[in-house]
């Protein structure tokens, strides 16, 4: 009732643009959420996978579509694949020598984020599943000590081989 007040002329000071209370046009923000692509109110059921990332029509959508997330290239499935293979080698020989895991220099904190094992296998997994890559998630608290990087595992497991090699 406000408007209506104020249209009544009371406040005639008021430019006269501000005082119309004309139709206002439908704007985008009117769309309620879970109304899908067309823009349509409907009582159709929704899709009871709408939002699930396991959705089987998902990879088939993402396939036909720059979609959220777009889908790992070959190669970089492939990379991530070799990633995995890498860790358990790496794992397997430095976690007896007390390492819980990889210090990965983080191109966004410009900080080394500690990973232990488990945790860096579930985040290569969650990105060959999903395409995207996790959140971080480092290790909370950790001994800087029991943590290597990339490279340093790669060395010291080549050195493990050559050694193996020469007997
Ligand atoms: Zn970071």
């Amino acid at each position: 009732m406000v408007v209506a007040t104020l249209v009544g002329g009371e406040l005639s000071s008021y430019p006269p643009m501000t005082l119309n209370p004309g139709p206002t046009p439908p704007t985008r923000t009117a769309k309620p959420p879970g109304s899908d692509y067309r823009g349509i109110v409907h009582d159709e059921p929704i899709d009871p996978f709408h939002g699930d990332p396991s959705d089987p029509a998902s990879e088939l959508e993402r396939l036909g579509s720059d979609h959220l997330g777009d889908p790992l290239s070959d190669t970089e499935r492939q990379d991530v694949l070799e990633d995995l293979t890498d860790l358990e080698v790496y794992q397997a020989l430095l976690a007896p020598t007390g390492i819980r895991g990889l210090v990965v220099e983080c191109e966004e904190c410009r900080e080394p984020h500690y990973f232990d094992w488990d945790l860096l296998r579930g985040n290569l997994r969650h990105l060959l599943d999903s395409g995207m890559p996790r959140v971080h998630e480092p290790a909370f608290n950790p001994d800087p000590d029991r943590y290597v990087s990339w490279d340093y595992a790669r060395g010291y497991c080549d050195g493990v081989q050559d050694t193996l090699a020469d007997d």
